[in-house]
């Protein structure tokens, strides 16, 4: 079985009710002759000392918050509050101590001689105590607190002593990409929730590129397509504030020159040639004075509804550039600048992007492909550089003294990597922010090598990125991963290996993932549209009328199938048909895209079965082929009716095709 299958597997098993940790406790403590579990913590912390014993919460817990405390700190107060009286007999309120009952109290401190930022210690006696550097390092005390809480006989109780703890890397991230498939906002909601319970601090969206626009804009409405979703600006304002309230930094992508198809198809006049471009083939003109007028208003509009410091302007894969060296306004700029390179061009470019992102008081990030190490001029050194592949450019930027992120695409893109699911959770848990996947990871591989950044690099931190999957899938493929993924970035140093990590996991997690609302994915109604048997071989000839079809109507849906390598050619198409009866009504999606297709000519694998997903969520249709985006359309509107999956004459074989009903979901 692949090891990464198999991991979904375990992820959806049933939780074990006990971890391996088992140990009889000896204090003179009414509840110490029970035998308990050892709090299963992810991340784990840097010191933990238990002194035996424990502190049971029975009935009522005072939360105590000084008064003159900040706000914030009262904040994270019902946050406590909240997380405890999800654990069944505990009522948590927030103090004065009541005049009857002995209640438990739980004081929050801000007390700046803890050492170092989002730092916090946890003291657990008779009282407990949280004292923080800042409210960060309180939230993450109250964080271990709730991960803390063990059933012992049915009561609920803390173990005695005190941890104190303090994260490895400030930048503990996720990156979202609702671009390639549209993830609405209560999934951002409860990613959120899930990122501060085991103390990620960035969520980093990417808001824009070939395939769609997501950003309301109001000062560039034409990139806002009728009838496809985005976000407004009140939702982000929104979803900032929700985000802000749970210790996580919203920072924004918006890809440009490249991956910018969305845009120059509005605005044609960004295009060297002024005219709509296809997929990977669209870049802005560099010298133009339309294109940096377009850039910082979108910067501007940005900076309105993000406060986070920093803003990430994408920057990688500019596949069109060739058209920089036939342009008369680039090749203008490019005398103005005192530069005979496209590379050195681009530099040019890069360092206007750092001014726009200064002017609207942002630090400017980019991805590590957008510069070129020793080509002159260099881009100032005030950029952060988002490392994802490629250890030849990003060792020599580190060397160069830009401060990075590591988000190296081996072991970190959890959901795609033209590899369908990423990488086992092994390699995940190798990795940390000093190492970096060297040579490229490739489809099938399961064991990576690493390069170490030089010892001068300046690391702020890292993360995962979770590119083109639906969104239901995106949360199955996330889980556990995601949490190893912070317990790297935040107890670097303490390399777990995956059969310990999974013991925690399985210690409660599973159930506090559902409890912050990531759905069982079990739970969803799959049809197969044949057999029963995942890996029986259909053909459709041998099916009725030589179709499978569904049995009932679909709209918004995901079909899963394989098919053999041998059937995927330069020709051959999988037809789709929404509308029984009626095949111009539905919409057909080709197994091989149409030729100049750069990112998607390399998704079909040569030997053995290549993997299909489409997509239908109200207009937009998605295929990804092994995890990349092959195609994605908008249509009119939605479609629904019986599914059908035709083959060429019979010719295909398929198999493990499941279709899931996502409407409502
Ligand atoms: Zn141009």
């Amino acid at each position: 079985m692949n090891p990464v299958l198999a991991f979904e597997w375990r992820l959806r098993r049933p939780a074990k009710a006990a971890g391996l940790f088992l140990f009889a406790l000896l204090a003179p403590d009414p509840m110490a002759a029970q035998t308990v579990t050892v709090p299963a913590l992810i991340p784990t912390p840097l010191h933990v000392a238990y002194t035996g014993g424990l502190l049971a919460l029975r009935g009522r817990v005072r939360v105590m918050v000084a008064g003159e405390a900040p706000q914030r700190v009262r904040e994270i107060a019902e946050l406590l509050c909240n997380g405890l009286n999800e654990n069944k007999g505990v009522s948590a309120a927030i103090g004065p101590l009541p005049s009857t009952g002995q209640p438990v109290t739980v004081a929050l401190r801000l007390n700046r001689s803890e050492v170092g930022a989002e730092a916090y210690r946890l003291s657990i006696g008779d009282t407990v105590e949280i004292t923080a550097s800042d409210p960060h390092g309180l939230l993450w005390g109250v964080q271990t607190l709730l991960q803390s809480v063990e059933t012992v006989d049915g009561t609920c109780a803390l173990r005695r002593g005190e941890i104190s703890d303090r994260p490895a890397r400030r930048w503990r991230g996720l990156m979202l990409d609702p671009v390639r498939s549209w993830l609405d906002l209560a999934f951002i909601r409860r990613t959120v929730r899930v990122m501060s319970a085991y103390k990620l601090n960035v969520l980093h969206l990417h808001l824009i590129d070939d395939n769609a626009w997501r950003f309301e804009s109001k000062a560039w409405r034409k990139c806002n397509r009728p009838g496809e979703p985005l976000y407004t600006q009140a939702e982000l304002k929104e979803l900032v504030i929700f985000a802000a309230r749970y210790g996580i930094e919203i920072v924004p992508e918006f890809d440009v020159p490249g991956h910018s198809m969305t845009a120059v198809n509005a605005y044609p006049e960004l295009d060297c040639e002024r005219q709509p471009r296809t997929m990977n083939e669209a870049i802005f003109c560099a010298g133009r004075p339309f294109t940096w007028e377009f850039i910082d208003k979108l910067v501007a509009e940005a900076a309105e509804v993000f406060p986070s410091s920093y803003i990430h302007l994408g920057a990688d894969e500019p596949y069109g550039i060739k058209r920089w060296a036939t342009c008369p306004d680039c090749q203008a700029r490019m005398k103005a600048k005192g530069v005979t390179s496209l590379e050195a061009l681009y530099h040019t470019f890069i360092a206007d992007l750092d001014q726009v992102a200064q002017r609207h008081g942002k630090k400017l990030i980019v991805w590590n492909d957008a510069i070129h190490p020793g080509v002159a001029p260099m881009p100032p050194k005030d950029i952060i550089i988002d490392g994802w592949v490629n250890f030849e450019s990003v060792g020599p930027l580190a060397e160069a003294g830009y401060a990075m992120l590591n988000s190296s695409s081996g072991p970190l893109y959890l959901t795609s990597y033209g590899l369908r699911e990423g990488l086992p959770l092994d390699a995940v848990l190798l990795w940390d922010a000093r190492r970096f996947a060297h040579p490229r990871a490739k489809r099938g591989d399961t064991v990576l090598r690493y390069e170490t950044l030089p010892p001068n690099a300046m690391i702020l931190g890292g993360h995962a990125s979770a590119w083109a999957t639906e969104q239901r899938l995106t949360e199955r493929r996330l889980y556990p991963r995601l949490l190893a993924v912070a317990e790297d970035l935040w107890s670097e140093g303490d390399a777990q290996d995956a059969a310990e990590f999974e013991t925690r996991f399985n210690s409660g997690h599973l159930a506090r993932l559902r409890r912050l609302g990531v759905p069982d994915d079990d739970a969803l109604p799959v049809e197969r549209l044949f057999g029963t048997a995942a890996d029986a071989i259909v053909t459709p000839s041998a099916a009725k009328e030589g179709w499978l079809a569904s049995k009932r109507s679909y709209r918004d849906f995901s079909l899963r199938f394989e098919l053999p390598a041998s059937a995927a050619g330069e020709r051959t198409g999988v037809s789709i048909r929404c509308a029984p009866g009626a095949p111009p009504a539905g919409f057909a999606v080709m197994a091989a895209p149409p030729p100049g297709w750069i990112m998607t000519r390399g998704l079909l694998a040569a030997n053995g079965w290549n993997h299909f997903e489409v997509v239908a969520r109200g207009p937009v249709v998605t295929l990804t082929i092994n995890g990349g985006l092959a195609w994605s359309v908008v249509d009119p509107a939605p479609r629904a009716g019986v599914i059908v999956l035709s083959g060429d004459g019979g010719r295909f074989q398929f198999r493990n095709v499941q279709l899931r009903d996502l409407e409502g979901q």
